[in-house]
């Protein structure tokens, strides 16, 4: 059956992460992070077998965002989709499988839709944010987490984002002053680390001003350093009393199935808010 261009967040955090894109019969992933079984069954709510996947999209080879990577695309024949530096460390110590280079800034067109990818800070070997293009409708998505600060890049490559998938991984004041080792919180505050509500907050801002109504999705919420609502409460705070602009906001949560968007969406809720 024809499907709605459409986004589902399936995980998202340090536990896991997989968004699901859809539209007309094609179905892919952003990302592979979940164990296999948890995968299936949250692909069954949706009518969907690992196999009906065109492709999983990787942003970089951490564990969170490619834990069952190797098992979907070996047992299911779905290809990996990455730059050639993430799946070289991807591969190290596995057998190849199905897998297709796609080098940043080039595009992959698959059925209705146009994926391309952009540079991103983190410490991975290429981590990329990625971007969703659908042609009939002229909507955009750009999906950005694990990101260690914003640059110049980015701002140009979310440009126009109709929904935009934006880390808010922690509040800076209760990761240090929080139980994390200090290596760590040097690391998550590093500018190859996270994106703060902070930093979000203000990234969400300009993008406001320049583009208007639209949806976010707060995701990668830290467990320890980070609520739904802090992030939520902030977020809205700040766009509100700097840009008066009606953004939607949602939560990507960590370990279930949640945020749900397709276009016009954000007309449809905009009263809400
Ligand atoms: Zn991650
Ligand atoms: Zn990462």
């Amino acid at each position: 059956m024809d499907q709605q261009f459409s986004v589902h967040a399936l995980a998202s955090g340090s536990s896991g992460n997989a968004t699901l894109v859809r539209a007309g019969r094609i179905a892919f992933l952003i990302d592979v992070g979940l164990p296999m079984r948890k995968l299936s069954a949250a692909l069954a709510k949706q009518g969907l077998t690992p196999a009906d996947l065109s492709g999983v999209v990787i942003s970089h080879e951490h564990a969170d965002h490619v834990q069952s990577a190797h098992a979907i695309s070996k047992r299911h024949n779905v290809p990996l989709i990455a730059n050639e530096k993430t799946l070289t460390a991807f591969y190290r110590r596995k057998t190849q499988t199905p897998h297709h280079i796609l080098a940043v800034g080039d595009r992959w067109t698959v059925g209705d839709l146009q994926i391309e990818t952009f540079t991103i800070p983190h410490d991975a070997i290429d981590p990329v944010g990625i971007n969703i293009l659908h042609a009939p409708s002229g909507q955009k998505v750009s999906h950005l987490t694990d990101v260690g600060h914003v640059t110049e890049t980015i701002r140009r490559a979310i440009r126009g984002a109709h929904l935009l998938v934006l880390e808010a991984n922690h509040d800076v004041h209760r990761l240090q002053g929080g139980g994390y080792p200090g290596y760590l919180k040097a690391r998550i505050l590093s500018d190859q680390g996270h994106l703060s509500n902070e930093a979000a907050g203000h990234l969400l801002c300009e993008h406001a001003l320049e583009h208007g109504p639209h949806t976010v999705w707060l995701a990668h919420l830290s467990k320890e350093n980070n609520t739904p609502k802090l992030a939520l409460g902030y977020a809205r705070a700040t766009v509100a009393v700097e840009t008066n602009c009606p953004v939607v906001f949602d939560v990507a949560k960590r370990d279930s199935p949640s945020a749900f968007w397709t276009p016009g969406q954000s007309a449809l809720q905009l009263p809400l808010f």
